[in-house]
């Protein structure tokens, strides 16, 4: 099995959206700043030996910024994206097209993990996702209950959405899956076991960056539950510890840099 990373660029947004009470106000600073940070988009490519090229994570759409809403773009827009960022150049750059991907899977449905999907219309590529993710993102859509975060472009039955059950499922040899919800009801993680024993632990958007996970700073407004976030923080520090993981958090540019163009095996 060989893993590398791929790198979708970055959005800007506030640290509010991450980190609880970032920027709150105090007695002694009653108007403090509310700082801005880069938020990296990032997917693993594994080629399996037994079942080829799966993806996790695809990032944005290509075509994002005539797909997302104008508040969305205020809040959330991207400000790196460029052709090196497009997942079907990245798989060019690894040898392969779209074509050559024998199985996606999403650790949750936002638009900047999944809306990559686009590359994959009219392919009946079977796309991973938790159950309760699934019904969750559909429900947004038909409800436009936190839609923005969900859009209806890639959340589309005409996509091949094959649904991932339990606390925990080994999906091929060597890559287990792990619900940990908090910052949405469905989120999975992704631990990949190399033959070399070294091991990685993606977190998706459970855990956003460094101070939510190694500092166990609670995450800010795009937690939907947290008393689910602590458990899955719990659960996570379990695994990682157990299988001695190198651990890629959903948006931390420092942690993926030190990874970025290596190939694991
Ligand atoms: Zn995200």
């Amino acid at each position: 099995m060989k893993l590398r990373l791929m790198d979708f660029g970055a959005l800007t947004a506030d640290e509010g959206w991450v980190f609880e009470a970032g920027g709150v106000s105090t007695h002694s600073d009653t108007n403090p700043a509310s700082p801005r940070r880069d938020y990296h988009m990032s997917g693993a490519m594994i080629e399996h030996p037994k079942h080829g090229l799966i993806l996790y994570e695809i990032g944005p759409a290509p075509n994002w910024e005539e797909l997302w809403p104008p508040p969305v773009k205020e809040v959330f827009g991207i400000t790196r994206y460029t052709d090196e960022n497009r997942l079907d150049n990245i798989l060019k750059q690894a040898g392969y097209s779209v074509n050559d991907v024998k199985g996606i899977i999403i650790g949750h449905m936002h638009l900047d993990h999944a809306g990559g999907l686009e590359f994959f219309r009219g392919l009946d590529v079977p796309v991973y996702v938790h159950e309760d993710e699934i019904k969750y993102s559909f429900y947004a859509i038909a409800t436009k209950q936190d839609f923005g975060a969900y859009l209806p472009h890639y959340i589309d039955s005409a996509f091949n959405f094959k649904p991932v059950f339990g606390d925990e499922c080994e999906l091929f040899e060597g890559i287990t899956l792990y619900k940990t919800p908090g910052h949405t009801p469905g989120t999975m993680s992704l631990r990949a076991e190399l033959s070399s024993g070294e091991n990685f632990l993606f977190t998706s958007d459970t855990m956003f960056f460094k101070e939510n996970y190694f500092d166990e700073q609670p995450t800010g407004w795009l937690t939907r539950d947290m008393g689910g976030w602590w458990k899955s923080l719990a659960k996570l520090k379990i695994i990682a510890d157990r299988h001695n993981c190198q651990v890629i958090l959903g948006h931390d540019g420092d942690i993926f840099k030190e990874h970025l163009g290596k190939v694991y095996t």
